[in-house]
């Protein structure tokens, strides 16, 4: 058997960390087979901005373990703290970085604070628990109080540190936490979902706790229905979609109406998606012609877009140019797929000269595209190169939004709209499995590193083509679809 993933009868700083997101991930971190993870490139880009922060902030990480502080080392790595919580817990923690100070401690007059990486722009309460934690178990190894802790990110501008004060409420907050966590992973039986199901998107429980939502038909798995609608739904007494699909409308939207008119208004249609989805069929909700646009086209562009959203930075745009065949039909065989890379940010006026002579080689044909971003990266890129009024209607006029028209005329039974669960629903494949723009993102990174250190890795390349093509295609497909259904 595959050994769960902490250790029981200690609490860490993970297993604090993995309880402040999901208390479900605490316990399964703890209870559940590590083999039923899945691997994340959220996780692994993580990594990579801590490390690359650790090293801005130290100039250099190689001062490692106990022996480190005892020759007074200006930083400290590779430490494991060990002690016992108030209320006789065992606790551990691998604090990710100690920073020497002046102040006596049992080493001589100087002593440590600890330092942590602030993951996204603002300090969460899992980073200020987390360093009160380490701050606690250093005071019992240094016999020096720490008062205080530094919060370090390495920012698209520059390395930003800030100090966290260990106040007293922050100490309290840290000893009831550790209580409550303990007493909710010594519990024989998990804890349900959690009401926010956005944050499973990047956690490594993600696939056995789909597989609960959907044998269990929670309410999360309903396309609009959020943290608080899934909560208010459970006031009322509708606990899963087959409930909500039997619910009269009528009666919904009363019982939305001391909440808001925009529950109100969307009452119906919540009602429609759980009543597709539990009987897996779509529903037509528009009898309009849904992409008119593409009947007397000769050729169109797919279009999609990979980006680095910590650098603000779209480095690849990928078009897949696509015409009618001898038969009038449109024919994926001699599609060509043409990818125009943006090595570095700051580079646009020669990016918009590409991007515009390859959107206007053919005389206003059709560009399609899933989701806003697209559309909103290149007006924007137009709009700060000069092109006029003008210009920028053309464009608008010549964007189609697959996303937009697809939600416009169906409900289809699937738990959301995005590019990859409508595509796979229509039972198309990836080249390669289990690749997001995360991933795509984690191998441009290792691109560009590989070719700092003179050792090319071309492959990651091609990976990053392949998978934007496969958007492109996944695009097509259902737009396809779209088109067989009119
Ligand atoms: S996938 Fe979601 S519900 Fe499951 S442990 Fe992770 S955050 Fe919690």
């Amino acid at each position: 058997m595959i050994k769960p993933i902490l250790e029981k009868n200690v609490i860490t700083d993970r297993a604090l960390c993995s309880w402040v997101r999901c208390k479900r991930k605490a316990w399964l971190d703890l209870n559940e087979q590590s083999d039923k993870k899945i691997w994340s490139a959220h996780r692994a880009l993580q990594l990579e901005h801590q490390y690359k922060s650790l090293f801005a902030f130290s100039n250099k990480i190689s001062d490692r373990g106990l022996e480190a502080f005892k020759k007074g080392a200006q930083v400290v790595v590779g430490v494991r703290l060990k002690g016992i919580s108030p209320n006789g817990s065992s606790l551990e923690a691998h604090p990710q970085l100690l920073q020497k100070i002046k102040g006596q401690s049992c080493w001589g007059n100087f002593s440590y604070i600890p330092v942590l990486v602030r993951q996204g722009r603002r300090l969460k309460r899992e980073h200020r628990l987390s360093i009160a934690l380490w701050g606690y178990l250093l005071e019992q190894l240094q016999q020096k109080t720490v008062n205080h802790g530094l919060v370090i990110s390495l920012t698209k501008k520059k390395l930003e540190i800030e100090e966290m004060i260990l106040t007293k409420q922050v100490k309290n907050e840290l000893f009831d936490a550790l209580k409550r966590l303990n007493k909710d992973i010594s519990k024989n039986n998990q804890p349900g979902l959690t009401s926010d199901r956005k944050k499973c998107n990047l956690c490594c429980w993600k696939k056995v706790c789909d597989e609960k939502a959907n044998q269990e038909g929670d309410l999360s798995e309903v396309s609009g229905i959020g943290a608080k609608r899934r909560e208010f739904l459970h006031q009322i007494g509708i606990n899963n979609i087959t409930q909500l699909a039997l619910t009269n409308k009528d009666y919904l939207a009363r019982k939305f109406k001391p909440y808001s008119q925009q529950n109100v208004n969307i009452s119906d249609s919540l009602i429609r998606q759980a009543r597709v989805q539990k009987n897996l069929s779509a529903e037509r909700v528009s009898t309009k012609m849904v992409l008119p646009e593409l009947k007397s086209a000769k050729e169109i562009l797919l279009y999609d877009i990979e980006s680095d959203p910590d650098e603000n930075h779209d480095f690849l745009h990928g078009f897949l140019y696509l015409k009618r065949n001898k038969y009038e039909e449109w024919s994926l065989v001699a599609a060509e797929y043409q990818p125009i890379l943006n090595l570095k940010a700051g580079c646009e006026e020669i990016l918009w000269g590409k991007i515009k002579s390859k959107i206007n080689s053919s005389e206003n044909f059709p560009i399609l595209h899933y989701g806003e971003t697209e559309y909103l990266s290149i007006y924007n890129l137009a709009k700060n190169q000069g092109e006029n009024e003008n210009e920028l209607n053309i464009l608008k006029l010549r964007f189609i939004d697959i996303h937009a028209r697809l939600k416009e005329g169906w409900v289809l039974p699937v738990e959301n709209y995005t590019l990859k669960s409508i595509a796979k629903w229509l039972n198309f494949k990836w080249t390669k499995n289990s690749t997001n723009g995360a991933k795509a993102l984690l191998w441009w990174r290792q691109w560009g590193k590989s070719i700092s250190e003179g050792k090319e890795n071309s492959n990651k390349l091609k990976w990053i083509l392949e998978y934007n093509k496969d958007d492109c295609i996944a695009t097509w497909e259902i737009a396809k679809w779209i088109l067989s259904q009119n």
